[in-house]
């Protein structure tokens, strides 16, 4: 059988391309599921918001665990059923609209399985990519939505619920909302025509990130702390408390650019 060979970056191809087969083999059918991304960005963000649900517990018992906490005056961690509540609500929007729209959009996009993985770079670039584009489509949109009384009243207010957020709440927002920013997601991986694997990678920072900005702890290995172009969850909460500023969801660039930007002012 032939090597497979494309234009860009033979040297690192054989790892991606291992990863790409495995995924591919007998799951053709999954990866064209239009069910798909909303099943995906739900699960994951369960699964990546859970470690912060321990967190949450252990936080009511060690004094090093809360001093991590943001505004660590300002109350208790969210209870189990603060938590509970919370995942029914974020279900319930997803069974109803978040999957039966995305499913619509998904089978009108009707993306791509190719044979070839991409190589590193061409990965890196796509999902960077991605991250600015969908990063600037946010922000106009969070901008728009507590300029316009409207729009906040009827899309984004829920979400603000939460003056301290914990790290299930970054999905507790209404349905139109939820959903704006899941086709946001998708669209800025269709619009630059990303590998089906930099858009699976892309999805995966996305919603960790968001889980981050959301967990309420500014932790000693947070990503921010690494690469000071992102906010991390000082910035989004200072955004949730004061209720404007910081509209971007991850990078700074466009609220110091519009004069939008706040220092958190909460550890
Ligand atoms: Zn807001
Ligand atoms: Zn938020």
């Amino acid at each position: 059988m032939n090597e497979p060979c494309t234009a860009y970056g033979e040297a690192h191809q054989p790892v991606l391309q291992g990863t790409w087969e495995y995924v591919r083999a007998g799951q053709e059918e999954i990866l064209r599921s239009p069910y798909l991304p909303a099943s995906c960005a739900f699960l994951l963000h369960v699964l990546l918001s859970s470690p912060f649900f321990l967190l949450d517990a252990l936080a009511s018992v060690s004094q090093r665990v809360r001093s991590w906490r943001i505004a660590a005056g300002s109350g208790p961690p969210p209870s189990a059923r603060q938590w509970v509540d919370c995942f029914w609500r974020v279900l319930y929007r997803y069974l109803t609209v978040v999957l039966p729209t995305t499913a619509v959009f998904q089978t009108l996009r009707s993306p791509a399985v190719p044979e070839l993985a991409p190589s590193c770079w061409q990965l890196f670039v796509e999902v960077f990519g991605c991250f600015l584009l969908f990063d600037t489509l946010f922000f106009i949109w969070h901008l728009s939505m507590h300029r316009v009384p409207w729009l906040y009243r009827n899309v984004h207010q829920l979400h603000h619920q939460h003056h301290i957020p914990f790290a299930l709440a970054a999905q507790d927002s209404s349905s139109a909302e939820l959903l704006s920013l899941l086709l946001f997601a998708l669209s800025s991986a269709w619009v630059l025509g990303c590998h089906p694997l930099s858009e699976a990678f892309f999805h995966l920072i996305n919603s960790w990130l968001a889980v981050e900005d959301h967990c309420g702890y500014d932790l000693p290995w947070s990503l921010h702390r690494l690469l000071p172009c992102l906010g991390g969850a000082p910035f989004h909460q200072a955004h949730h408390s004061f209720h404007s500023g910081n509209y971007a969801p991850y990078f700074t660039h466009w609220d110091h650019l519009f004069g939008t930007y706040r220092s958190s002012g909460l550890t």
